[in-house]
């Protein structure tokens, strides 16, 4: 399971901040049983809007992690233990990425291809932290 070590709040775009743990869950949920992104939203129930997104910072265990609604716009950020398997996409270097997903959402087809295809290769996302 993941664990989020600290949350930020900086609001500079429309994105809504949600201090729930509704984000949290679910993807909590999503590193036990993962098969594919993306998911339902649990905030506003659209389906397939959901998705989340990990930075693993060097070799550090600590890294940051998104995980957002493109429909509803509500997102939660912050300072995560990455799962083991994860590998950062060369199509996402931290130059472009902010507290709010904005360079995510933009390419969200990417971020979707990239989980799905890490997850294809471990089989399944069950893993802790690394
Ligand atoms: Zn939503």
């Amino acid at each position: 399971m993941v664990q989020r070590i600290e949350m930020i709040a900086v609001m500079d775009t429309d994105w809504t901040f949600d201090e729930s743990t509704c984000f949290d869950k679910i993807l909590s949920r999503q590193l036990v049983s993962a098969d594919r992104m993306p998911l339902d939203c649990p905030l506003c129930g659209a389906s397939d809007s959901f998705h989340s997104y990990f930075y693993r910072n060097g070799a550090s265990e600590i890294g940051s992690g998104w995980s957002w609604c493109s429909r509803c716009r509500r997102f939660s950020h912050g300072r995560w233990l990455t799962p083991a398997w994860w590998v950062n996409s060369p199509d996402f270097p931290l130059s472009v990425l902010a507290v709010a997903p904005e360079a995510l959402e933009n390419n969200v087809g990417l971020v979707d291809a990239h989980w799905n295809s890490l997850v294809l290769a471990v089989g399944s996302a069950t893993n802790s932290p690394s």
